[in-house]
């Protein structure tokens, strides 16, 4: 799916945007995207054009040269799209906006979704749809991308509990561990 390459994974990165180094701004993470920084740490496995490097997908003039999926990513059956509610729909819809994707992007990425939890009835699909919707894209997805699927199918306020639930948790060990503990 992806290689190591110095610091940097090599991969389809999509639909979700490569993820940012540490130390990284907005600036030299668009340099490195588009390689501009000469540093030869451009994350892509494929040509892409500059709109669609630094995620302008809808804005890509689309020459010859792009091989951005964006380009060729199919829009699910008439079929499948019947079986979503209209909550799921406006959910592809907004999803796609979010990260400037084609909406036949949306689409997939839902009905995806969507499929696996008939599978499996998920309560954690921040977590659980990575694996399905990874091996429908061959591409490694990130946190906030599949948070943001769950809300796109209504999840927010789940995703909400869990992270309070985190944070009780965290907080917890930190008391129990004692503070003033030399960790050197
Ligand atoms: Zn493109
Ligand atoms: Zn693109």
């Amino acid at each position: 799916m992806t290689e190591q390459t110095r610091d940097v994974k090599r991969g389809r990165w999509y639909p979700a945007p490569p993820p940012g180094l540490p130390g990284e701004t907005g600036d030299t993470y668009t340099n490195r995207l588009l390689g501009s920084d000469k540093t030869g740490r451009v994350p892509y496995d494929h040509q892409r054009n500059r709109q669609c490097s630094i995620g302008y997908h809808s804005e890509c003039s689309c020459g010859p040269a792009c091989e951005c999926p964006c380009h060729t990513d199919p829009w699910p059956t008439e079929a499948q799209i019947a079986t979503l509610t209209e909550e799921q729909r406006a959910g592809a819809v907004t999803l796609a906006g979010l990260y400037d994707l084609p909406e036949a992007s949306g689409f997939r990425v839902i009905v995806a979704a969507v499929e696996a939890m008939r599978e499996w009835p998920m309560t954690r699909p921040w977590v659980e749809l990575k694996e399905p919707l990874e091996r429908v894209y061959q591409s490694e997805l990130d946190a906030g991308f599949l948070a943001d699927v769950s809300f796109a199918l209504g999840f927010r306020e789940a995703w909400k509990a869990e992270q309070e639930r985190l944070k009780a948790l965290v907080q917890d060990l930190h008391n129990s561990a004692g503070v003033g503990e030399d960790l050197g």
